[in-house]
This record gives structure tokens, C-alpha cells and sequence, in this order.
């Protein structure tokens, strides 16, 4: 279970700060004796401690060893310049034309995307200035295949993205990228695993490519042209091989930070917003005895704690599923135990081609040994991505402390793609049914708000608005 779990939604290691561009010190790994340039003296200083504790532990295991020899040759020569000059581009990108290699040849693949970078300022020795990838979240509907439909696809950067070139003489615009990709079809495979019957995530392709074009200063931004070339590294379905996106002239705006007085730099960021389809089990909105009566409190505190991540949420009208029996779930302890839940997340937007995140409310959990689960019991399924899906119970609002309102909060910030748990934010787990959950705090931390900014359904608002993150 552990290994399905952590090839999921990725590390939440956040190097890249909003704002000016604060790079932490792992961009220049192996720069041992901090003279700028990783070469021959830090080879030395790293040898001298082999098998040893030492300075040279690069990957902190508590030995230096071949991993951190070969993390130190990774990074030979000179250090990126620091990047307290850089500046944040951001922008929005729709109709792209794409093509995707598939098991049924190639066909084309719309995608959208939310990009942003940091541009690093001119360098006195260089022409070439350096592009630090912060965010690329690319969708895409899907594509058919010999194992019928992907359902709706989305890639998003690995944390660890390396830096790209761009030469503001030429115009030409290099940028290496690491993908996790997802897609409905992958969960057919690899069936998302709620951890503990808790939190769920789902399993993603490695993906790897670069960018290939142009870019000219339009004077407040770049205009792109050029290519994004994808393909897998680490398939899991074998059905989707290649993509290729068009770029064509489009902006990514340069975002000068001036207007937010007394925000420190690193929360100012442009306000993101997520769609949140609420599902009620009933017949309608005259049904007596629909599920949903924990929207409210939910929903209230939902919007108070995401708030300070600048994510507004934007709640959808209820849809209802007219199937009563799914009003108690029950968690059965055998195989994976969450058969009744994957059932229940099928009957809305089954293919996760709806740009949503969905959040199904039943009235309650209950164990095959006949204890409840309270309110406090949520699941979410397929965290991070655009198939993204949480449930929850109303039950507990009668059965235990009325102020343990934050389990949509908590399985929202999952679901927006923050994988962690904590243990004095929203993001702490508050402890398993039948007893009562404690309450989940209401703070968000920076490496939180980081997280959720890079969801796949996580969007740029347009027009664009600044906010100042307020993390606690
Ligand atoms: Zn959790």
C-alpha cells in the first residue's frame, strides 16, 4: 500500500517561494565549501568523510556514500546564480493544439494550461538568463485508446524541475521538464488507495520532455512560441506514449508585486480557484431526508481556512445521486475495504472529465462490526489530480462535538493536492472513528499553501487578482 501511495501526488518539498524568487540552497547541491562552483575541493572534502558522517551527506542517510557522490557530479561546475533578482511570469493558456501518441495511433489532444516561472535577472557574464519552472498544469479531456477512453488527463511539474535557458538576443527558449501524469483510465489500473481508509491517492506515469521554441520581451512579459515534447518515462498503462502541444504567441505576463502594501514577498501570490461539485444523496432539494446537512458548517469553514492560501472556492449548485443505499457506507475490513466508496465516487463524472473537484456527502460511515464513523471521516481519492473526489458524512454533527467542523477542509486541501499530513494544521489527521475526532485546526502553513496553489484543478483566476497568502 505504502508504495502505491507515494508514487502519487509527489513530495510537497516546495522549493520555489511566490513573489520574487527564493530558490533554496539545494539548487546548488555539492557547492560544499560555498565558493559558487561545485568542482574539485568539494570532490575532495566530500571523499575525506566516505562511509562517514560528514558534510558531504548530500542526501542526509547518515553516510556519505555513491548517492551523494553522484548528486555532487550531477551538479559539476558552476552554481545558478542566485535568484534574488528574478521575477515571477505567470499566464494562462487555453486552446492549445496537441497531438497524443496512443495504442490506437495519434490523435488530437486540446489541452489548457496554467504556467508559471521565475526569470532570473540579466547576469553581468551571461547572455543566457536562467527559467526556474514553479507550475505547469496542463489538461486535457482525453484521448480514446485500444483500452477505450483515458478519461480526463492532466500532467503536473515534478517539484524538482531543473532550470531552463532562455537568450533574450536569439530569442531561443529551452526548458527540460519532469511530469507526473494522470488520468482516469490510470485508477482502472492501479485502483486509488485511501491510506488507512482515510486519505486516498492515486497512482501517476512519470513523464518527462522539454519546451522548444521562442521567446520575445513584450515589454510587460514574454510571448512563447514553440513546442512542449512529452513522453513516458514510467508508463502504467502503456496506452498514452507521446504528446506534443503547440504554442503558439502566447502570453505569460510578467507579475510586478507593488499593489499589496504590508505583504511580505513571499505570500504574495495571484489568487487560484477551485470548483467544488457538492453531491447530495435524494431525490432533489425537496427530499426531506437528502443527505448534505453538514454543507453549511463544511462549506463555511472550507472557504475561511483556504482563504489564507488565496484559493477561493467556487461551489457548484448540488447535483443528487437517487440511491438511497448509499446514504451508509459501510467500510468493510477486508481487501481494500473501500468498495462501497469507489462504487459511490462512479456515479458523478465517472471518467473525471469534469473540471471539479467532486464532494459526496452521506450521512454516515459505519465498520462491518456495526460501529459508526462519525463526522471526522472523510476520504479522498486521486489527490492532486483532475479526477480528484472527496467523501464525507453528515453523521457526526448529531453524534459528536458540533465544533469538529474542518473534515472537508482537511480532505479538500488532499484533494487540491497537499499530501501531507501535519500535526497543527488543517492537515492534521484527527484520529480514526468511532470515537469522536478532535477538531482539525484552522491554520495553513507555507509548504501547505504551496501545495494546494499547484493542484491540477487549481486555477489562475482571469483576469488575474493579487492576494497576500496568510499562513499561520
Ligand atoms: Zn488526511
Amino acid at each position: 500500500m505504502r508504495g502505491t501511495t507515494e508514487l502519487v501526488c509527489g513530495s510537497a518539498a516546495i522549493l520555489v517561494a511566490f513573489g520574487l524568487g527564493v530558490l533554496d540552497a539545494g539548487a546548488c547541491t555539492g557547492d560544499l565549501d560555498n565558493n559558487g562552483i561545485v568542482d574539485g575541493a568539494d570532490l575532495g572534502q566530500l571523499l575525506s568523510t566516505w562511509g562517514q558522517v560528514g558534510t558531504g551527506d548530500l542526501d542526509g542517510n547518515g553516510i556519505v556514500d555513491g548517492a551523494d557522490l553522484g548528486a555532487l557530479l550531477a551538479n559539476w561546475g558552476p552554481c545558478p546564480p542566485p535568484l534574488e533578482q528574478g521575477h515571477l511570469y505567470e499566464g494562462k493558456w487555453q486552446d492549445l493544439a496537441g497531438q497524443a501518441t496512443t495504442s490506437v495511433g495519434v490523435q488530437p489532444a486540446p489541452f489548457s494550461a496554467d504556467i508559471a516561472f521565475i526569470l532570473d535577472d540579466p547576469q553581468a557574464t551571461s547572455d543566457v538568463r536562467l527559467v526556474h519552472p514553479v507550475q505547469l498544469t496542463m489538461l486535457c479531456p482525453g484521448v480514446n485508446t485500444l483500452e477505450g477512453p483515458t478519461g480526463g488527463i492532466d500532467f503536473r511539474l515534478e517539484p524538482q524541475a531543473l532550470p531552463g535557458t532562455w537568450n533574450p538576443e536569439t530569442g531561443d527558449l529551452f526548458i527540460p521538464l519532469q511530469f507526473q501524469r494522470h488520468d482516469w483510465q490510470i485508477d482502472q489500473f492501479v485502483p486509488p488507495m485511501p491510506t488507512g481508509l482515510e486519505d486516498g491517492f492515486t497512482a501517476t506515469e512519470l513523464w518527462g520532455g522539454q519546451f522548444v521554441g521562442h521567446a520575445f520581451d513584450t515589454g510587460d512579459g514574454l510571448s512563447v512560441t514553440g513546442q512542449l515534447q512529452l513522453s513516458v518515462e514510467l508508463p502504467i498503462t502503456g496506452q498514452l506514449v507521446e504528446v506534443q502541444v503547440d504554442v503558439e504567441a502566447e502570453d505569460v505576463p510578467r507579475k510586478d508585486f507593488g499593489t499589496i502594501p504590508d505583504c511580505p514577498e513571499a505570500q504574495r501570490c495571484n489568487k487560484r480557484k477551485v470548483c467544488v461539485q457538492p453531491v447530495f444523496i435524494g431525490t432533489g432539494a425537496n427530499d426531506a431526508t437528502k443527505t448534505g446537512t453538514s454543507y453549511e458548517v463544511f462549506k463555511a469553514k472550507a472557504d475561511t481556512i483556504w482563504a489564507k492560501a488565496c484559493v477561493e472556492i467556487e461551489w457548484q449548485d448540488p447535483v443528487y445521486v437517487n440511491k438511497p443505499g448509499y446514504k451508509t457506507i459501510e467500510k468493510v475490513e477486508a481487501a481494500d475495504g473501500v468498495t462501497e466508496l469507489r462504487s459511490l465516487k462512479g456515479e458523478v463524472d465517472e471518467k473525471g472529465e469534469n473540471e471539479c473537484i467532486e464532494v459526496f456527502f452521506v450521512s454516515k460511515f459505519v465498520k462491518t462490526n456495526g460501529d459508526n464513523h462519525g463526522r471526522g471521516d472523510g476520504t479522498t481519492f486521486g489527490g492532486g489530480t483532475a479526477s480528484a473526489k472527496v467523501i464525507v458524512s453528515d453523521a457526526a454533527i448529531a453524534d459528536c462535538d458540533p465544533d469538529a467542523d474542518g473534515v472537508l477542509a482537511h480532505e479538500l486541501g488532499h484533494a487540491m493536492g497537499d499530501c501531507e499530513h501535519t500535526d497543527d494544521t488543517v492537515m492534521k489527521p484527527t484520529g480514526n472513528p468511532p470515537n469522536c475526532p478532535g477538531q482539525n485546526p484552522s491554520k495553513v502553513s507555507s509548504d501547505e499553501i504551496a501545495a494546494v496553489q499547484k493542484g491540477a484543478l487549481v486555477k489562475l483566476k482571469d483576469p488575474k487578482e493579487e492576494c497576500c497568502s496568510s499562513p499561520d
